[in-house]
């Protein structure tokens, strides 16, 4: 049996236990602390947190492509304690009841709305008590133990019911899988939920930035908190290569009749002659639009790359407060 140590989170004052063979934020969720996190594979950083006291060893080897463990830092979903631990975590949203679960999921439908992009519509079972909150996301587990994640883009509900918009990507494991052949009846195994991306209360107006197939949990906070984003104000800008690839849009006004409150940007970076619209990086746009962002909340979510060129433009550029970026980076195993 592995040894048991203790962990505090400070200032919040809340503490549980983790095995030595557990990972921190493993630990963390199953005692329904939800620290933030989001690739759960060592790369994005969003996991970091300072430790005040105590040891943890790394998991090894390092990921492909991750920074170093700043010194004094615990990158929590890969660190395990050496011992009791005292970590400092400003924020620890809870979620009284919610717990990762893994389940068998049965495909209802798989829709192919363009060339390369699957949406698929899944039921785990009610009783498998799987929930989760708009903006999380769920694994699909393959057999040899390798797992991808896939943000969850319907409403929560009690009906097991759950939606992923996935990407086909050339060379990959599941998604060619889930464009090509993913049919009806046919049964996968998920875990979940996993991801802190939700939507955070604040008077302040919203910038969603969407790159892709990161639409997908912003569909699920969309129609989720409808009325609160409405009150706020806010603004989607949705990149991608051609109008194709936003996926979900048959107009612009046929989407802002759906969504009351919030104005559609759609953004091209390789767009067709007949194009009329706005052109370039979906960041680069918002700057354009709103160069003070210093009062707004950003939710972003995607391509790893436009999730980082945004955070460093907005945050410098656009006097955004660090703390209002919100996101999901859409981490592949290989980049
Ligand atoms: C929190 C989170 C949420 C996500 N949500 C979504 C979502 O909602 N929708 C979505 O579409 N994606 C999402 N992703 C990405 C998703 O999890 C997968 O990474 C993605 O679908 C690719 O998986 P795959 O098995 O098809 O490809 P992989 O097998 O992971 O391969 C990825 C790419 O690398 C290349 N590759 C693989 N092995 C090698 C090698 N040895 N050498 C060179 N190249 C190689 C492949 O050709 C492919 O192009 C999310 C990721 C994270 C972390």
């Amino acid at each position: 049996m592995a040894d048991v140590f203790q962990i505090r989170l400070e200032p919040h004052g809340g503490s549980f236990s983790c095995a030595a063979d557990q990972t921190v934020l493993d630990a963390a969720i199953a005692a329904g602390y939800w620290l933030p996190h989001s690739c759960r594979a060592g790369t994005c950083n969003s996991c970091h947190l300072t430790l005040d006291a105590g040891t943890v060893r790394n998991a090894e080897p390092a990921p492909e492509g991750a920074d170093a463990v700043p010194e004094g830092e615990c990158r929590t979903c890969q660190a395990f304690p050496l011992g009791d631990l005292v970590l400092h975590a400003p924020t620890v949203p809870q979620a009284p009841g919610q717990r990762v679960v893994t389940a068998g999921a049965r495909v209802l439908e798989v829709e192919r709305p363009s060339a390369d992009v699957a949406i698929v519509r899944l039921q785990v079972p009610a009783a498998s008590g799987f929930r989760f909150q708009a903006g999380q996301y769920a694994d699909v587990l393959l057999k040899d133990g390798a797992r991808r994640s896939y943000s969850l883009a319907n409403v929560p509900n009690e009906d097991g019911l759950l939606e992923w918009h996935v990407r086909r990507m050339d060379g990959g494991r599941f998604s060619p899988h889930a464009y090509d052949k993913l049919k009806a009846r046919d049964l996968l195994r998920i875990q979940g939920p996993y991801g802190t991306f939700v939507l955070h209360d604040s008077p302040a107006p919203i910038v969603l930035l969407a790159s892709g197939t990161g639409y997908a949990p912003i569909a699920s906070l969309l129609q989720t908190h409808a009325e609160a984003i409405a009150q706020r104000g806010a603004v989607l800008y949705w990149g991608g290569r051609q109008w194709s690839d936003l996926y979900a849009i048959d107009s612009v006004p046929a989407w802002e009749a759906r969504f009351p409150g919030v104005r559609l940007v759609p953004v091209l970076s390789e767009p067709g002659a007949d194009w009329q619209g706005r052109t370039g990086f979906v960041h680069a746009a918002v700057l354009q639009d709103l160069p003070d962002l210093s009062g707004h909340a950003v939710y972003a979510c995607g391509n790893p790359l436009m999730i980082d060129a945004a955070r460093a433009a907005f945050t410098t550029q656009g006097g955004l407060p660090p703390g209002h970026f919100y996101c999901d980076a859409f981490i592949t195993s290989k980049p």
